[in-house]
């Protein structure tokens, strides 16, 4: 093996470079998380930011989303540069 890191495919996830499906591998190396596309050489740091709203959208915070989202159609139906 010349692989120290451990690297498990990623289940349906999308090569965004090849667009090739099921062939993208994570890895860890200095702590951090890689993704690699075994198809196309394509890799990237994986970055998971703290966004435990993005977590919880599919329990209970889509309400408030909609929500927010109308509020800022509502308050700035003219703001079209508040790209979030
Ligand atoms: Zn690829």
């Amino acid at each position: 093996m010349t692989f120290k890191a451990k690297k498990r495919f990623i289940a349906g996830a999308v090569c965004p470079r090849c667009g090739a499906i099921d062939k993208l591998v994570m890895y860890k190396e200095d702590g951090k998380e890689f993704r690699e596309c075994v198809s196309c050489g394509f890799h990237d740091e994986m970055r998971f930011k703290q966004n435990p709203r993005e977590l919880d959208t599919r329990v209970n915070v889509t309400e408030e989303q909609v929500k927010e989202e109308t509020q800022i159609l509502i308050l700035d139906p003219n703001a079209n540069n508040s790209e979030h």
